[in-house]
């Protein structure tokens, strides 16, 4: 096993390995930047390094910093987590070159996957199904970019080639508009990515969000894990996830796992991935493979019984799968809410002072979450505070033990979106579930409109 892992993270998932590591008997290094230091898992922590100043581009994402850190406490790994440089194909190279395990695939499939061209051409070779598309980068030939898109069929979406967060995309709904919005696409990726590259899809009109979780020891073992119902999302942002998927047939997930799983195969994939997948009318259209442990990996924790960070700690360790594709049975129903400090109505965010805490209990509730009280909530970084999981033996009770839960919970001093959460735990159409990724934002105009409340 692992001796001792750098955590070049912060927050819930920080905490999140911090606790995995413990159980497993490894010795953790949290390093945090100058607003972090009360952070609950650097307390945990066996040791912790300051590397920088709040800016996270000075701090979690300073890979001489963070490696350094890694070589004065002598450590052994840096887990990256999710965000941040978890997705950084320079970062863990730098990091193996300097001696360390990175947790996570070789950089060399981080890279792959990091450029969605690449990554589609690679999945489409690998017999996963993609989203009808240009199959490479746009170039600059006006009348070439016409052709295509008129031969995929409007409406069609301009995506960066570097993007990520759900940026940088843009949806064409007739040619006169086309040109321009792949110039404007172009610039865009350039300022954000520092990659002008762009592709066109078919713009799904109606789909919901499913993803396959996976885990693969690089040793040519892969297996999934299920999928993932990620379709309730606010600007492309995940607000609640939930496993099974409502409506995905035991036959339709064996299928897609094992597309994914012969994929993990083939590329050579180390570690814990997701393949996401639009789906639409019964047929799943790949868009992007996730490299790193996921926001929402709890709800397949729920359902699986596997521990997923513990998972990808014995991966690392070199250690080969023992968990076979057989082992996995799936049992009950699993939600996740993201709890956000923001504004519930305005979505702006809310950080400062949590006053009062009370994180909820009972049967199938499990908290991630780093927030305590007298925690301040500080204005640099990204405005989750944690999440909210749920475990039953069917989705109504699942429904019905979220409820309860969000209820329960007490944050104060702070905004956040429990109202929000609490909406659309008793919003019918959730509760009749397998919505597509438009119905949150849809319900949410609609409530503003006619000042209607969501459910
Ligand atoms: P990112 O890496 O920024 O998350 P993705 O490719 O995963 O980008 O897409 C994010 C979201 O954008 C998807 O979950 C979906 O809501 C929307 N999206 C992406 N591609 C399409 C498409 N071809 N048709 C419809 N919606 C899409």
């Amino acid at each position: 096993m692992l001796d001792k892992v750098v955590i070049a993270n912060r927050g819930e998932i920080a905490l999140r390995i911090v606790r995995a590591c413990q159980a497993m008997g490894i010795r953790t290094v949290a390093v945090h930047s100058t607003v972090d230091r009360n952070l609950k898992h650097v307390a945990m922590a066996d040791e912790s390094v300051c590397i920088g100043p709040a800016a996270s581009s000075e701090s979690y994402l300073n890979m001489p910093a963070i490696i350094a850190a890694a070589e004065v406490t002598d450590a052994q790994a840096i887990h990256p987590g999710y965000g941040f440089l978890s997705e950084n194909a320079d970062f863990a190279e730098r990091v193996e070159q300097s001696g360390f395990v990175f947790i996570g695939p070789k950089a060399d499939t981080i890279r792959l996957m990091g450029d969605k061209v690449e990554a589609i051409r690679a999945m489409k070779a690998a017999g996963v199904p993609c989203v009808p598309g240009s199959g490479g980068p746009l170039g600059d030939d006006a009348d070439e970019n016409i052709r295509i898109a008129r031969e995929i069929g409007y409406p069609v979406i301009v995506k960066a080639a570097g993007g990520g967060g759900g940026r940088g995309m843009r949806v064409v709904h007739s040619e006169a508009a086309l040109i321009n919005a792949i110039a404007t696409t172009q610039a865009e990726a350039k300022a954000a990515f520092g990659n002008a590259m762009v592709y066109m899809e078919k713009f799904l009109e109606n789909p919901r969000h499913v993803e396959i979780q996976v885990l693969a020891d690089g040793q040519g073992n892969a297996i999934h894990l299920g999928e993932r119902d990620c379709s309730m999302q606010r600007r492309h942002q995940k607000v609640v996830e939930e496993a099974p998927a409502p409506g995905i047939t035991d036959e339709q997930r064996a299928e897609i796992g094992k597309v994914c799983v012969e994929a993990c195969k083939r590329i050579g994939y180390r570690g814990a991935g997701t393949f996401e997948f639009l789906y639409e009318n019964g047929r799943f259209y790949f868009i992007e493979m996730n490299t790193r442990i996921q926001v929402e990996h709890p709800v397949t924790e729920f359902v699986t019984g596997i521990d997923l960070v513990a998972e990808q700690l014995k991966i690392a360790a070199g250690q080969k799968l023992t968990i076979k594709q057989e082992d996995i049975v799936l049992r009950g129903h699993a939600i996740e809410c993201r709890i956000n400090a923001e504004d519930p109505e305005s979505f702006l965010p809310s950080p400062g002072l949590i006053q009062h805490f009370h994180a909820p209990g009972g049967p199938g509730v499990r908290v991630d979450s780093h927030i305590y009280e007298g925690y301040r909530v500080p204005p640099n970084y990204d405005s989750m505070i944690g999440k909210l999981i749920v475990h039953g033996p069917d989705r109504e009770t699942a429904i019905a033990r979220m409820r309860v839960a969000l209820s329960e919970m007490v944050v104060d001093g702070i905004k956040t979106n429990i109202p929000l959460q609490q909406r659309i735990m008793r919003d019918v159409g959730f509760q009749n579930g397998g919505q597509n990724i438009h119905y949150l934002e849809k319900r949410l105009a609609e409530r503003k409109g006619r000042t209607l409340p969501i459910g």
